[in-house]
């Protein structure tokens, strides 16, 4: 099938998730298309310095907790032995893995990489400046359509970005050229809390500051709550209602001065301080002045539904247009920008869009939650599903975990699912169709789920929504 776009000139700004994935479904759609990054290989932050190499240490990290919860089975396993360069290098490889495929897989597409940095000249030229300062390598080159999926990068907190190798922020972290024996964690939101977890695990005593009075701000408490009450247990402290208001190097560590209510010792010095305070985008010294091109009051670009900015020739995507800044969020906006491009009639509008923290327990939600439902006046009714009833939880000496449905009271259609537990990050999947699909509290009961498996905690929290579960008796009858 030829598209009225064959051979259109798309160049896509950026190699992250939403910028591969929308230049290799362009390229497939038979586009002439450049793809620019200042890496060599797609990837971007997810692949270099975000999700990728967090999951390769967090999995090493729920394997050495396993190995201690063993204990309790009657498996000793003994003190582990790590080996940090082993450990980074084979980090380094999944990475690498991961993005030299990418490569490949642009490279079958018979796309074209350059490497640099990308500057808009107009609304139909950018100008691309070599990485490595050889003005030869300089280029100009015009498009019909661009995309721009320049991601984000870490916020920094006004005042007290000291400049110390012993203050990191998520990428010097995942560089893991050490494991303090202290960790000051800035910041209670899921990168904080992953990485966090990953140091724990390694040996780091680690201490968390959040400002706000709760873990993971945003998220529903009841799904927070199994994994603050394990957290506790794996951190050395964590200090809610709590701001870090100066920092200082000092010859022994950093010296922080902090502020909260009920603080025993506002002073304290750990050997280094991760901050992670949230991310913003990557909107300056793009040209934008020489295009339509609109950046709101927080640098994030405008867009409408179709991810056309106000410069018609132009898209945005990705973490540079806003939150939810996930990798999968972006790649859907990917494609869907690329349809648009194709004349075909698409729009990014999702029911839901799942979110993930990687700790132990996993947490996962998507669709509606119930903090949303209360403070927009949405009417709901919840269904919750304790772990403690479910067999394959008890297997896996694991019952700290809860499923939960909000429903839409009148349909009876599944609006929003959320879970803590382990695996809850896999299991969210079935509860994406579910509310996506429009199904209903009645198909999740009905659909025959393999046992013993953590996947049946959905359909009976199905259940229990019209009366008693199989394993779980209800507090009320419909
Ligand atoms: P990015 O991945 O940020 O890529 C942007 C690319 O643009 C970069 O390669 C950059 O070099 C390039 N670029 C920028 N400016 C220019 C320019 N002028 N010229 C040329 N190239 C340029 N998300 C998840 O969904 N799941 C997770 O588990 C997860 N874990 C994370 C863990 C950490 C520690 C971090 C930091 C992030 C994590 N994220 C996770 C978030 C995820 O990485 C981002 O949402 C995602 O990478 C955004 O994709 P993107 O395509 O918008 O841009």
């Amino acid at each position: 099938m030829t598209n009225s776009t064959d051979g259109a000139r798309v160049v896509v700004i950026g190699a992250g998730p939403g910028g591969y994935a929308a230049a290799f479904h362009a390229a497939d759609l038979g586009m002439d298309v450049t793809l620019v990054d200042v890496e060599a290989e797609p990837g971007g932050v997810c692949l270099y310095r975000g999700c990728i190499p967090s999951k390769a240490l967090l999995h090493v990290a729920a394997l050495l907790r396993e190995t201690r919860d063993a204990e309790a089975w009657g498996v000793h396993f003994g003190a582990p032995e790590i080996d940090l360069d082993a450990l980074r290098g084979w980090k380094e490889q999944v990475v690498k893995k991961l993005t030299s495929g990418l490569g490949q897989l642009a490279r079958q597409r018979k796309l074209t990489l350059v490497r640099g940095r990308a500057r808009f000249r107009n609304a139909h030229s950018i100008e691309v400046t070599s990485v490595d300062g050889d003005a030869d390598m300089d280029r100009t080159i015009e498009f019909d359509h661009a995309i721009v999926a320049t991601g984000s990068r870490p916020t920094v907190i006004p005042g007290l970005d000291l400049d110390s190798p012993r203050v990191m922020d998520s990428t010097a972290a995942l560089a893991l050229d050490g494991v303090p024996d202290s960790l000051l964690v800035i910041g209670g939101g899921y990168i904080g809390l992953e990485l966090g977890s990953v140091y724990a695990a390694l040996g780091s005593r680690v201490t968390v500051v959040e400002m706000t009075s709760g873990l993971l701000p945003g998220a529903d408490r009841d799904l927070v709550e199994p994994l603050a009450r394990r957290l506790r247990s794996e951190f050395e402290e964590i200090l809610l209602d709590t701001r870090v208001i100066e920092m200082q190097e000092a010859t022994d560590g950093v010296r922080v001065t902090l502020a909260g209510l009920n603080l025993a010792q506002p002073q304290r010095t750990f050997d280094r301080a991760l901050v992670a305070v949230g991310r913003m985008p990557n909107s300056q010294g793009l040209g934008f002045e020489q295009t339509g091109v609109e950046v709101d009051s927080r640098g994030f670009i405008k867009t409408d539904e179709q991810r056309r900015t106000g410069e018609p020739s132009i898209f945005a995507i990705g973490d540079v247009v806003g939150e939810p800044m996930l990798a999968h969020k972006a790649t859907h906006e990917g494609l869907v920008a690329v349809e648009v491009i194709a004349g075909r009639p698409a729009v990014f509008a999702p029911l839901a869009i799942p979110a993930v923290v990687f700790t132990d327990p996993e947490i996962a939600w998507c669709g509606l939650t119930e903090t949303a439902a209360l403070s927009r006046g949405i009417p709901f009714e919840i269904a919750r599903f304790p772990w403690a009833a479910s067999g394959r939880a008890t297997t896996l000496g694991r019952n700290d975990g809860l499923t939960k449905l909000l429903i839409d009271p009148q349909t009876e259609r599944v609006l929003g699912v959320g879970i803590v537990g382990q695996g809850a990050g896999e299991l969210i999947g079935e509860g994406l169709l579910a509310v996506e699909m429009g199904a209903r509290a009645d198909d999740l009961r009905r659909s025959v789920h393999a046992h013993p498996t953590l996947a049946e905690t959905l359909m009976e929290a199905a259940e229990l929504f019209f009366g008693p579960a199989t394993h779980y008796l209800p507090r009320r009858k419909r």
